[in-house]
């Protein structure tokens, strides 16, 4: 294999093999470089998606709903399973499963597309090098015309309760644990802590979110996020607002070994005793030792590589994707930079609409929202109107007993095009994905309303959201009423 290509790609989470596939599509030589390690010490494709993120916890929520649904739920549906019991080892040797076969299947494409997979960890040592370490000490350096770096994120550790990997661990831990914690704390609201709370509290741990800032998903609109607070809470879930955790002592020994933490909240200075505690503060990315200083790569304050719109940096032959520049830190997004740099590479326009980036807490239910929301909207005087349909309205949801949540839909007053779409319920990120798409295609309020939605179907909620904005929805009373 000669050392020369066209693109050298380093990472090959979402954006990096994303990227990599589409160059080699467009007719590019290209090399994709990972040091990822699985627990067999063998390099596999994927990053933190495939292998700790987005699919190894859908993997944990899926059955922890499972197991939440039979103990909690069949019994409404008049079907009765005896005790329902649970088995850590095997439910996080499924998610395994899945990982390793989607692993797998990077590996596969890059294969079909003749994508090389180089192990090791890149370094760029120059605007068109690169220098690969195996995990032998080995070196080879690849030379490319173009690079593009993909290097990801890393979660955040705070100085108040530094990881061990046992009793405080990181979103990867949260992954791994064998039994049920009987009592988990968890730092940190935001996503990534509700989705992993959310497993361990179904499956039956005591489970206490603490949160330094005073409003629960601040990105979110205030209604949606009030139902959302209200939801989770009612299945167990204790967040604590307005609590910055301050510091942490280990106790105990082996399996006895605890965890208490320090925080003030509105009260004053509290403690709290937990069996794990999970920190889920956000991540930085990460960027070690991967650029040489000589190389000239600017980077922000906070570590991020610096691009333009275009995901191009200060170098003219580097580019960056994904999780390692500014922006929501998504593997969607990832992607769709992936793609955007690959085809400008091959002299397309390509573009990423920043501001049509999904977000979903996969949570149940759901919490997905598009665009912009009520306060945004009302902070710059733009003048709107607002459909908001309850899934309790919804046949579909009523039929499968799963009938929390509402859809928010909200239009510009004068020209009736939609701004915005917030869900919390069953689906939701399915059922936001058809506002995104209306959305790309400026759509109105009206154009949803005058689309034929099959019946009994939960998006439904989505058609009727759409035509309560213009006061006609059919199965709930209108805020407004109009002819
Ligand atoms: P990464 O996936 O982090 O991949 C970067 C890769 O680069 C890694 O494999 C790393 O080993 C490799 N690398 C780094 N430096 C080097 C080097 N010098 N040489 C060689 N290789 C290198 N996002 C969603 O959109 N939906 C979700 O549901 C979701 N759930 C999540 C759940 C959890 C628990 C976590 C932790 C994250 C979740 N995310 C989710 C976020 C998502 O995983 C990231 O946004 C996404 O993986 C970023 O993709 P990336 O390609 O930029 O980086
Ligand atoms: P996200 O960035 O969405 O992953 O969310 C991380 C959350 O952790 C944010 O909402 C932060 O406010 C919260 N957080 C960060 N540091 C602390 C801390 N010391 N105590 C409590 N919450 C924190």
């Amino acid at each position: 294999m000669s050392n020369e290509y066209d693109v050298v790609v380093i990472g090959s989470g979402p954006a990096g093999y994303v990227a990599a596939i589409r160059c080699a599509q467009l007719g590019f030589k290209t090399a994709c470089i990972e040091k990822w390690l699985n627990k067999a010490d063998k390099t596999v494709f994927g990053g933190t998606c495939l292998n700790v993120g987005c699919i190894p916890s859908k993997a944990l929520l899926d059955s922890s709903h499972k197991y939440m649904d039979a103990q909690n739920h069949f019994e409404a549906h008049g079907i009765s399973v005896g005790k329902v019991e649970v088995d850590v080892p095997a439910m996080i040797a499924r998610k395994d499963k899945v990982v390793d076969q989607l692993t797998s299947g990077i590996k596969g494409l890059f294969t079909a597309n003749k994508v090389d997979g180089v192990a090791g960890i890149g370094r760029v040592t120059g605007s068109n090098k690169v220098v690969v370490t195996n995990k032998d000490g080995q070196q080879q350096e690849l030379v490319a015309k173009h690079i593009i770096i993909a290097a990801g994120s890393v979660p955040i550790d705070i100085p108040p309760t530094p990881v061990d990997h046992e009793t405080i661990v990181d979103s990867t831990g949260a992954l791994e644990f064998q039994e049920v914690p009987k009592r988990l704390g968890v730092i940190g609201a935001g996503v990534i802590g509700l989705e992993l709370g959310s497993v361990w509290a179904r499956l039956g741990a005591k489970v206490t979110v603490l949160e330094a800032m005073d409003d629960f998903l601040p990105l979110v609109d205030r209604q949606i996020a009030k139902e959302s607070m209200k939801i989770l809470t009612k299945q167990g879930l204790e967040i604590k607002m307005g609590s910055r955790v301050s510091g942490s002592k280990l106790a105990g020994k082996g399996a006895k070994k605890t965890v208490t933490v320090e925080y003030t909240d509105k009260d004053g200075e509290q403690t709290e005793t937990f069996d794990k505690l999970i920190v889920a503060v956000g991540r930085r990315p990460f960027t070690d030792s991967l650029l040489d200083e000589s190389v000239g790569v600017e980077k922000d304050e906070r570590g991020f590589v610096k691009v333009n719109d275009q995901c191009a940096t200060n170098i003219a032959s580097i580019y960056a994707v994904g999780d390692v520049v500014r922006g929501p830190m998504l593997a969607h997004k990832g992607m769709e930079e992936g793609v955007m740099v690959a085809e400008r590479l091959a002299d397309k326009k390509t573009q990423v609409n920043y501001d049509l980036v999904p977000s979903v807490v996969y949570t149940h239910p759901e919490i997905a929202w598009i665009g912009k929301n009520e306060e945004e909207l009302k902070a710059v005087g733009i003048e709107t109107n607002i459909g908001v349909f309850p899934f309790v309205a919804s046949g579909r949801a009523l039929a499968a007993d799963d009938a929390d949540g509402m859809v928010k839909l909200i239009a510009d007053a004068k020209t009736d095009r939609i701004l915005g779409c917030h869900i919390v319920g069953a689906s939701a990120a399915d059922l936001l994905q058809q506002i995104v798409i209306a959305m790309e295609f400026s759509a109105s309020a009206e154009d949803i309303g005058l689309t034929m939605f099959s019946h009994p179907a939960l998006s439904e909620a989505v058609h009727e959201a759409a035509l309560a904005a213009n006061g006609h929805a059919i199965h709930i009373g209108n805020r407004k009423r109009r002819k």
